[in-house]
C-alpha cells in the first residue's frame, strides 16, 4: 500500500505493535502459538510482503465533542486477491475495516471475503502487518522530523465521522445454552461474532461514500447499498440464537436487527403499495419508528402475547396424538444470508418424528376476543370441505408464506386464537 495514506494521530502512534497482533491472532482459527511466532511465513504476512494491501485509510472514532481520547480508531483496508486476478465474487479488491481501540489492542476485524467474518482471514492479517510496519515507520520518521509526519497527512482520505462503533456481539458462552436445547441440525463452533444492524451498515456506507447524509437517496445510492450488503456475510446464526435467547418483547438487540428489514409480517404492506401510499410511513414503520399500530396499546399487545402460549398449549393437547414425539421450539429472528434485508419471526416450530418441521403462527386479537375464532377472522379464512383455509390476499397468508421461504420450510400452520377457542388452518 501507500504507507503515506495512514493517518494517525500523535496519542495512537505509539500504541500499536506486533504484540497486538499476536494477542488478536492467537487462538483465532488457524493461528496458534507456533505459527505466529514464524510468523514470517504466514499467508497473511506474504500477501503484505508482496504488497497486496492497496489502501488503508484512517479514521478517528473518538468522541469529537469532548476530545476525549478514549475512544476507537476505524481503518478501512483494500486487499489484492492472490492467485486469480479477482475476488470470489468477481471484484478487483476485498476490502474490510480493523477497530483498534485506543490502547492498540484490535478490537474487532472484518473482510468481505469468505473466510473473513471472524476477522482473522489473511486479508485482515495482512492489513494488520501492513497498519504495524506503517506506525512503525512514521514514528521513527517523526521522531527526527516533525515535517515528515505532516506529510503522512496530505494523501489521507478522512472518513466521515461514525456515531457508534460496532459493538453488537455474542460470545460462544452466551450461546451454549441455547445450542444445546435447541433442535439443530448440524453444530458450529462460533467463538466471536460481530453482528451489525442494518442502520450501523448504513452508517458505514454513507462513511465509505463521503455522502454528506442520505435522507433522500436515488434510485443509484439504493442499489448500491444493497451492493453493499451483498459484499457481507451475515452472521445470520448468532442473530437468531441470540434473538432467540432473548424475548422479543425487551430486547433491545432484537429491534436493532429488526430495523431496516422487511419482516415477513410485514411483506403485504410492502407487496401492497401503491402509487398513492405514502412511502415514507412505510419505511418508518420498517425502521421501527413507529412500532405501535393505533390499535395496538401495549395492554393489548401483552394480551396477544400472554394468548399466545396459552394457545399453544392447547395446540398441543389437541394435537399430540396426532403425531409420534410432537415437540415445538421458540424461533430467533431468521435472516437470509442471500436477502439480509428480509426478515421472519415465527411464533413457534413444531418438530415431530413423522411430518416435516412446520411453522406455527398464533394470532389473538383482543377486538375480537369473545367471538368463536371462525367468526372472528372469517374475512381471512376460506372454508373448503369443512376445513378452513387461509385466502390468498391476506397479509397473514403473505406472512406465512415469506416465513416459510426464509425458514426454508414448506408447512405452517395457523393457529387463531379467542376465549372461546382455537382454530387450525390447513
Ligand atoms: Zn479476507
Ligand atoms: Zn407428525
Amino acid at each position: 500500500m501507500v504507507l503515506s495514506e495512514v493517518r494517525c494521530k500523535t496519542w495512537f502512534r505509539k500504541d500499536f505493535r506486533f504484540p497486538d497482533i499476536y494477542h488478536y491472532l492467537v487462538g483465532k482459527d488457524g493461528y496458534d502459538e507456533d505459527c505466529l511466532r514464524s510468523y514470517k511465513s504466514l499467508e497473511g504476512f506474504r500477501l503484505f510482503v508482496d504488497g497486496h494491501v492497496e489502501d488503508l485509510n484512517y479514521h478517528d472514532l473518538s468522541d469529537d465533542e469532548t476530545g476525549k481520547k478514549d475512544g476507537y480508531c476505524y481503518f478501512q483496508f483494500k486487499v489484492k486477491p492472490t492467485e486469480r486476478s479477482k475476488t470470489e465474487d468477481g471484484k478487483d479488491f476485498y476490502w474490510g475495516f480493523i477497530v483498534l481501540q485506543y490502547t492498540g489492542s484490535i478490537y474487532s476485524a472484518y473482510c468481505a471475503c469468505k473466510g473473513g467474518a471472524d476477522g482473522a482471514c489473511r486479508h485482515t492479517a495482512a492489513a494488520l502487518f501492513d497498519l504495524e510496519a506503517t506506525i512503525r515507520r512514521n514514528d521513527s520518521e517523526t521522531c527526527t522530523s516533525v515535517s515528515c509526519f505532516w506529510k503522512l497527512l496530505l494523501h489521507c482520505v478522512a472518513l466521515q465521522f461514525i456515531t457508534k462503533p460496532p459493538v453488537q456481539a455474542v460470545s460462544e458462552e452466551e450461546l451454549l445454552d441455547q445450542i444445546t436445547s435447541a433442535d439443530i441440525d448440524y453444530e458450529e463452533i462460533v467463538e466471536y461474532a460481530e453482528v451489525y444492524s442494518l442502520k450501523e451498515l448504513a452508517d458505514i456506507f454513507v462513511a465509505q461514500n463521503n455522502f454528506e447524509s442520505l435522507e433522500n437517496p436515488t434510485y443509484e445510492h439504493c442499489s448500491s447499498f444493497l451492493e453493499f450488503l451483498h459484499h457481507f456475510e451475515f452472521a445470520t446464526e448468532v442473530i437468531f440464537q441470540k434473538t432467540l435467547s432473548q424475548s422479543t418483547s425487551n430486547s433491545e438487540f432484537w429491534f436493532s436487527q429488526r430495523a431496516g428489514r422487511i419482516a415477513a409480517s410485514n411483506f403485504y404492506k410492502v407487496c401492497d403499495m401503491k402509487e398513492t401510499t405514502n412511502s415514507k410511513n412505510t419505511a418508518k414503520l420498517l425502521m421501527n419508528y413507529c412500532p405501535l399500530s393505533e390499535d395496538s396499546t401495549p395492554y393489548q399487545l401483552s394480551w396477544g402475547h400472554e394468548k399466545e402460549v396459552a394457545a399453544i398449549k392447547e395446540y398441543l393437547k389437541k394435537h399430540r396424538t396426532k403425531h409420534r414425539g410432537l415437540e415445538v421450539f421458540r424461533s430467533g429472528l431468521i435472516v437470509d444470508k442471500q436477502y439480509p434485508y428480509l426478515g421472519a419471526s415465527p411464533d413457534r416450530i413444531q418438530v415431530c418424528k413423522c411430518c416435516p418441521k412446520t411453522l406455527l403462527e398464533v394470532k389473538s386479537i383482543f377486538s375480537k376476543r369473545n367471538l368463536q375464532p371462525h367468526v372472528a377472522e372469517a374475512h381471512c379464512l376460506d372454508v373448503v370441505a369443512g376445513k378452513y383455509y387461509v385466502k390468498k390476499e391476506t397479509s397473514w397468508n403473505y406472512q406465512m408464506q415469506g416465513q416459510l421461504a426464509l425458514a426454508r420450510l414448506e408447512q405452517c400452520n395457523l393457529i387463531i386464537y379467542t376465549l372461546k377457542g382455537i382454530l387450525v388452518t390447513c
